[in-house]
């Protein structure tokens, strides 16, 4: 059997692919639970036609619709609620149009829980080469094989309905740090119309759009940018062109300006942020939603996350060292293999080198994310952040 035979005889089995849900049936939801008394963080649930989570999440980033080393069973036990996919480079490769025929993202991937696809924005920006913009949208050369192609807002939208994710964005450009007022603020008005024509390309069918919040370094722009986007309505708002070269002093301030110009009652999204100290200040600012590639990126360059700071599996020390990770840590790898271990699988460049310390980081970060609700829960999200902060001062194996 081959081709599209070997397709259908393998879809008439219960497993594994996801069973077709009709996203129409379904309509997102956002419910904002509480606000923390001290700060402005916030406890909220999100109901997709893929199932719900909390909010506070964070969002494992899996570009090429695979979280890079790990099957879908693997993030389930991890505890991974939601991914992203993106959909410039599933443009490219395999294209949107075979991915739709064969049932969308969620079966094509395996995947049953909610997926969120960026508009591939960033990666027009950073990926695509020769690039022109202009206002009717990018033409670019693919990064793969130096194919022309030409993506606008109604593109962008086209493109992701077919990968049939449950949020999408909407196409933005993202502006190089530094850059001066008058390209942010040309470039900004740019992001505000594609945002405009996405809205009017954008069926629903179950699926939610977000609108990206652009504005640069510059605080008057990131409001007129949230303003005119509040004016044209989203189902959530993200904030886009940070985490691209700033300081983080300056990329803190940008999130707590820009935070509270968002609507309350819809979904705050920070993209391409961070590390988990980026996560907690950002969540004491209200931010319900992030997506990083560090704790997978990390992971394969055998940088690991624990409660006592970062660990360097390469760092000779380790080498006979038959303790876990991180002691108490429940995930597979600290379950079953030690630093020494781990560490000789990293140096003799070993593929289970990049899945055993992939598991371990994503659980971090779902530990963190927990740890992070609960304590809004609670009403001690700083008494919380205070702790943290202590048990890893100083203490980074560099
Ligand atoms: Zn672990």
């Amino acid at each position: 059997m081959k081709g599209n035979k070997r397709i259908e005889a393998a879809r008439g089995l219960e497993f594994p692919w996801p069973p077709r849900i009709d996203l129409g049936e379904m309509s997102f939801q956002f419910h904002l639970m509480k606000t923390e008394k001290e700060t402005g963080a916030r406890l909220g649930k999100i109901v997709t036609a893929h199932g719900e989570f909390e909010t506070p999440t964070f969002i494992p980033v899996g570009s090429q619709a695979t979280i890079k080393s790990m099957t879908s069973d693997d993030l389930i036990e991890i505890g991974v609620e939601i991914i992203s996919n993106n959909s410039y480079h599933l443009y490219l490769r395999p294209g949107h149009r075979i991915i739709e025929q064969l049932g969308g993202l969620h079966r094509f991937m395996n995947w049953n829980r909610p997926i969120l696809t960026d508009s591939g924005g960033y990666q027009l920006f950073s990926l695509g080469q020769l690039r022109e913009i202009s206002k009717d949208g990018v033409t670019f050369q693919s990064h793969i094989d130096g194919s022309r192609h030409f993506i606008n807002p109604e593109m962008a939208i086209e493109i992701q309905q077919s990968l049939g994710a449950d949020i999408i964005m909407s196409l933005d450009e993202c502006i190089p740090y530094p850059a001066s007022y008058e390209y942010t603020l040309r470039s900004t008005s740019l992001t505000t119309e594609w945002a405009r024509q996405c809205k009017e390309a954008f069926r629903g069918n179950g699926q939610a759009l977000f609108g990206i919040v652009q504005g640069g370094m510059f605080e008057d722009l990131r409001e007129k940018s949230a303003r005119e986007l509040r004016e044209i309505g989203f189902d959530g708002y993200a904030i886009g062109g940070l985490s691209v070269g700033e300081s983080p002093d300056i990329m803190y301030s940008m999130v707590s300006y820009t935070a509270p110009l968002l609507p309350r009652d819809n979904p705050r999204y920070l993209m391409g942020v961070g590390k988990p100290e980026d996560l907690i200040d950002a969540v004491k600012e209200g931010i319900d939603l992030f997506d990083c590639v560090i704790p997978t990126r990390n992971a394969r360059n055998g940088m690991l996350f624990t409660s006592f700071g970062k660990l360097v599996i390469k760092n000779a020390r380790h080498s006979t060292d038959e303790r876990p990770i991180e002691e108490g840590c429940g995930c597979y790898t600290c379950r079953h293999y030690s630093r020494a271990y781990l560490r000789h699988l990293y140096t003799a460049r070993e593929i289970l080198a990049m899945r055993l310390n992939t598991i371990h980081n994503l659980y971090y970060y779902v530990q963190l994310i927990k740890g992070l609700r609960e304590a809004i829960r609670r009403d001690n999200l700083l008494h919380f952040c205070k702790q943290w902060n202590e048990k890893r001062e100083g203490k980074d194996d560099l």
